[in-house]
């Protein structure tokens, strides 16, 4: 293979390109990337980049060593996997051997006005912390992990927060033990949770009106969508690559023979069917194992990566190993205690572990998920 191109420049890629090298390939390199700018950590734009007590800053990664061409603020927008060619937005052409597909996600919303607000982007949490700036009143929509971290920065920006979300929020992603304990504590902050389903959001000439599905009306000045993401793939739209609208990758991240994907915009086939992990650190791994089936697509190892993911918010911050959703179950208490709001627990029947407010290492976090004994 003599030359491979890497489409999308976030973690996903920027790994990629690093994995390429680590293991020996000396052809050329091309990284194609939409954002003008290097790779950035897009965690921190909902933490640290709405910070009032820190200056934003772009938290960039360290600076590639990986060699290869970047054609930063270049997008691709059509592919020919016959003719393993991909089209660029200013009408060029850029011919691969080897594909690796790395484009990522968009946050989706509901209007276009701009006073609804969604961060994925280093310019969407710029606008976003620049508005909260000016202290208007917000509703946030969508009580995901996101969302919770945009309506607590909006908080701390001293904004008067509605977040409206159907049940209690971040029940799917850590369980509802300790989604209730950390919405109690984001209530005490002066969060105001709407329990209900948005059906609209329109614009008026006095700010935002958000439509809940009871016929409620919620007015603010801006509203911030943490409703979801879909994967970039409209210029995959003519490949072929594509089933049921979803870019498929096996154990190994392949697509096809030359193609590869991995990140948030790849759907790894499951039993269950294809399921899409959009954390940092599976984007990472796949990355990895994604750059080493193209290589060596005889003897890839095939991704097993243990979930992982890490919230802050509400001055508490919370690690989770585990599969993504927590079980009813009560946890072992390993250390600390819930009315600390300081603890390691372990649900070893469930295979998770986490660490609320509690410093641990990654390593000793896994190790106690994957532990099926109790521990305390
Ligand atoms: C605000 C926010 C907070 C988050 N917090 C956490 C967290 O606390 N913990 C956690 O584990 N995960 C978190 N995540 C998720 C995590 O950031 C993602 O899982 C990870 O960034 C995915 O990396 P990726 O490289 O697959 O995609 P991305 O980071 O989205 O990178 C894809 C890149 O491809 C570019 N691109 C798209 N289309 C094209 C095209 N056609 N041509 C060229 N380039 C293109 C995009 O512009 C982008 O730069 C957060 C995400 C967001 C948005």
């Amino acid at each position: 293979m003599r030359h491979i191109v890497i489409v999308g420049n976030g973690i996903a890629g920027l790994t990629a390109a690093d994995t390429l090298r680590r293991l020996d390939f000396d052809g050329e390199m091309t990284l194609v990337g939409e954002e003008d700018r290097p790779t950035y950590s897009r965690p921190a734009l909902s933490k640290t980049a709405l910070d009032p007590n820190q200056e934003f800053q772009v938290s960039y990664l360290p600076e590639a060593t990986h060699a290869g061409t970047q054609l930063l603020g270049t997008t691709a927008v059509a592919l020919d996997t016959q003719q393993q060619r991909l089209t660029l937005h200013d009408c060029n052409t850029l011919g691969y051997d080897g594909l690796i597909i790395a484009t990522g996600t968009s946050a989706r919303r509901f209007s276009t006005s701009d006073r609804e607000f969604t961060v994925r982007s280093v310019d969407d949490a710029i606008a976003l912390r620049n508005r909260l700036a000016t202290r208007p009143s917000v509703t946030v929509i969508g009580g995901g992990v996101l969302g919770m971290e945009l309506a607590s920065g909006a908080n701390a920006m001293g904004c008067d927060v509605t977040l409206i979300h159907c049940g209690t929020p971040m029940t799917d992603h850590i369980g509802p033990l300790l989604a209730s304990l950390i919405s109690q504590v984001a209530i005490e902050h002066g969060l105001r949770l709407i329990d209900g389903r948005v059906n609209a959001v329109d614009e008026l000439s006095t700010g935002m009106a958000v439509q809940l599905a009871d016929g409620q009306q919620v007015s603010s000045d801006i509203v911030i969508s943490a409703i979801g993401d879909a994967p970039n793939i409209q210029w995959l739209a003519q490949a072929g690559l594509l089933h049921d609208g979803r870019l498929v990758i096996d154990r190994q991240c392949r697509v096809q023979d030359n193609i590869v994907a991995a990140g948030d915009v790849a759907w790894l086939k499951t039993p269950e069917g294809p399921q899409r992990y959009p954390v940092w650190t599976s984007a990472i791994e796949q990355a990895k194992i994604a750059a080493a089936s193209l290589l060596n697509p005889q003897d890839a190892t095939q991704l097993n990566f243990q979930p992982y993911f890490w919230t802050d918010q509400w001055g508490m911050n919370l690690k989770i190993s585990g599969p993504a959703r927590l079980p009813e179950t009560a946890p072992v208490v390993v250390r600390g205690s819930l009315e600390e709001r300081a603890a390691v627990l372990h649900w070893p029947e469930y295979g998770a572990a986490a660490a609320w407010n509690l410093r641990m290492s990654l390593p000793k976090l896994h190790k106690l998920a994957r532990e099926t004994v109790v521990s305390a």
